[in-house]
């Protein structure tokens, strides 16, 4: 059996070759034959030599070189897009996802399951900070999105060539895999993991980042904050209705009316700061219709190693021509 490993990499120059090193010695001895995929996502620390490095003296290194950042989950879907493996399998570069888990999640994969999700059970090197708000993330997703959403795996899972050809069905722009897998349903073994700190270099999830991964997943698989605004839209009218006949007695019976500027502006604010929520959020969901209908590509490859140009072609994705310099970003002015 072919066993791909598929490895975005952002910046990574640093943990590049000890990843490689340690993926070697743990596939080596298995009996299966494997290919290393990696997705250079538009860095710009070297990682691209590094792999072209690796790659010249390595069949089994195969190299996706996006023309620039396209984002840590454009280059998984491109690494799902390019994989052949029977089983596929997506881990960081950063060395934070065991490699030594492979075996097990490969027997289990053997057992017949088609999604083998490593857990995190303990975080090492990771702050206090991003421990709380991912628990929160994942209390979140369970009760508000999908609770097939399973607490603590992340992106770190083995995926059956069955599984990955239905994955590959999915070609929408903003798009959230914890919650594609959760969705399709598929027949699902976890294994605990115990997260390492990073090999070198820093996280490139910034809580900005994290706010948006994690939005995105809420607004992708539901129309929750539609419907939520809509729900507190009737409470405050209710409020203010009650309001009202509270005013209408008190000026018509009691004739306590004290001029009430202070509530009228309260008010006032209260209702005009729900109404831009709304459309806010209208305006949100607006915005990601609007993008998928431009259809434009999911990712561009800019350059690649160890893969036939000619099976390049893959829905919602482009792939520039070899001929230009390929560093991304690599602006060359000329004399006149
Ligand atoms: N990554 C990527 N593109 C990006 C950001 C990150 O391909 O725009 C890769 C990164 O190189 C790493 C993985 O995605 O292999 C996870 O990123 P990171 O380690 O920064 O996230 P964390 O582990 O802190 O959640
Ligand atoms: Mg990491």
């Amino acid at each position: 059996m072919l066993l791909s490993v598929v490895i975005p990499a952002y910046n990574e120059a640093l943990s590049l070759p000890e990843l490689i090193t340690v993926l070697r010695r743990t596939l080596d001895p298995l009996e299966l034959d494997y290919e290393l995929l990696f997705i250079d996502d538009g860095s710009r620390d070297g990682s691209r030599e590094v792999l072209r490095r690796f790659a010249s003296a390595d069949q089994r290194i195969k190299v996706l070189a996006f023309s620039r950042n396209f984002g840590h989950q454009a280059a998984i879907t491109s690494g799902l897009d390019f994989a052949e493996g029977d089983a596929v399998v997506v881990m960081d570069a950063d060395l934070q996802d065991p490699p030594d888990l492979l075996p097990s999640m490969l027997d289990l994969f053997h057992e017949g399951y088609d999604v083998v999700s490593a857990q995190r059970v303990r975080r090492e090197g990771d702050t206090l900070f991003k421990r709380m708000t991912a628990r929160g993330f994942y209390w979140f997703m369970q009760t508000m999105v999908d609770k097939r959403i399973v607490p603590e795996v992340g992106d770190f899972r083995l995926f059956s060539r069955e599984a990955v050809l239905l994955l590959r069905n999915f070609r929408e722009q903003h798009r959230f895999m914890r919650g594609l897998v959760a969705w399709l349903g598929l027949k699902e073994a976890i294994v605990p993991l115990e997260r390492l700190s990073r090999h070198a270099g820093k996280t490139n999830y910034s809580l900005l980042r994290m706010v948006k991964l994690a939005w995105t997943a809420v607004c992708s698989f539901s129309a929750l904050p539609l419907r939520l605004s809509l729900a507190v839209g009737f409470v405050l009218s209710a409020g203010a209705f009650g309001y009202f006949v509270f005013a209408a007695y008190a000026a018509l019976v009691t004739k306590r009316v004290v001029p009430g500027w202070t509530s009228l502006v309260f008010l006032l604010c209260l209702f005009f700061g729900f109404i831009f929520i709304a459309l806010g959020m209208i305006g949100d969901y607006l915005a990601r219709i609007y993008e998928e209908s431009k259809g434009r590509p999911l990712y561009v490859i800019g350059g690649f190693d160890n893969i036939a140009a000619d099976t390049l072609a893959r829905p919602r994705a482009a792939v520039l021509a070899q001929r230009r310099p390929e560093k991304p970003g690599a602006k060359v002015t000329r004399e006149p």
